[in-house]
């Protein structure tokens, strides 16, 4: 059977069909549509969802289930996005929407790093294990949580938000209005912004001459490569990047106590460049005198669509 899995992120709205076996077998990408309208981006969507089915040669209705993961928290009753500031969304009835092109397709909701973490559990980091935490780094930072081997989805129905954690006090602004969030600290926005005002105050540093002098140009990839190449000045803007990481790992260490941690998203990629100064610093700062594993997510740019395909078997409880 196939179910349609969606990875709604602040930059790239992605979508794949998936097999029983977690495999995608077709899948399609395109930007997500900042400042449209929730219908719009619903209807962006079901053109994506009719698509996979040409492209698959299939009719619609071998899609069994639709499950979206997107940015944000979601009500209690799993059919609204509260606030997803990265997308634009405030009190989005996600559900209705969806069901309005699909009247006979099952439609199911939840946050884009809790159904990443449902993915890692069944295939991927979490395999086996009971209770893990994954951290997304992207254009915001995400939190899923497993308890009990199973997706933690909050107290309330509400999940979780790891990212809106403050660690630092008066630190910089957060996307939720907040300041010193783990996600004001830890995204690779924050890594993009530095880079940006490198280009602005040093126009001899390596960042500079890898974004050709344009801000536009600036990626967290550059930020990340300069100081994997020597530059001081991007090292400084990276091993900043690592304490801030580190506290927030720590502090849901302490709070969670769990069996491992687990990296995903674009920061992610920098390897073990970040991996290790990242565990030295958790081991450094954490209370408990036992190591508590940081790993790289392992399911990739995947996990939200197959978490998200995912969900419809995980509400059954046939996963
Ligand atoms: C949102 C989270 C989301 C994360 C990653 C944050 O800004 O508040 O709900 O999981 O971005 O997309
Ligand atoms: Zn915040």
């Amino acid at each position: 059977m196939y179910q349609v899995g969606f990875d709604v992120g602040g930059t790239n709205l992605k979508v794949g069909v998936v097999h029983d076996n977690l495999e995608i077998v077709a899948s399609r990408n395109v930007a997500f549509p900042k400042g449209e309208t929730y219908e719009k981006v619903a209807a962006l969507m079901a053109e994506q969802v009719v698509a996979l089915a040409k492209d698959m040669n299939i009719p619609v209705t071998d899609f069994k289930s639709i499950g979206i993961a997107t940015a944000g928290s979601i009500d209690a009753s799993g059919s609204i996005i509260i606030h997803a500031h990265n997308l634009g969304f405030h009190d989005v009835p996600m559900i209705d929407e969806m069901h309005k092109h699909f009247p006979k397709i099952p439609v199911y909701l939840a946050n884009d790093a809790d159904a990443a973490a449902l993915a890692e559990l069944h295939a991927g980091a979490f395999r086996g294990k009971k209770t893990a935490v994954l951290f997304t780094l992207g254009t915001g930072v995400g939190g899923g949580i497993i308890l009990g081997g199973k997706m933690f989805k909050g107290g309330m129905g509400h999940g979780n938000e790891l990212g809106h954690m403050i660690v630092q006090h008066g630190g910089p602004i957060c996307t939720c209005g907040n300041r010193g969030c783990i996600e004001s600290l830890c995204t690779a926005t924050w890594l993009i912004q530095q880079g940006r005002k490198v280009i602005v105050e040093y126009p001899i540093s390596m960042i500079y001459e890898k974004a050709e002098g344009d801000m536009n140009k600036v990626t967290a990839k550059i930020v990340i490569d300069s100081a994997k190449e020597g530059d001081t000045i991007a090292l400084d803007i990276f091993n900043t990047y690592v304490d801030s990481l580190s506290s927030a790992i720590t502090s849901v260490v302490a709070l969670l106590d769990p069996e491992v941690v687990a990296l995903g998203g674009g920061v992610s990629l920098a390897g073990d460049f970040l991996f290790a100064p990242v565990r030295e610093m958790v081991k450094q700062k954490s209370f408990f005198k036992v190591y508590h594993e940081v790993v790289p997510a392992q399911l990739g740019n995947t996990a939200g669509i197959i978490g998200a395909a995912m969900l419809a078997r995980n509400e059954e409880g046939s996963v």
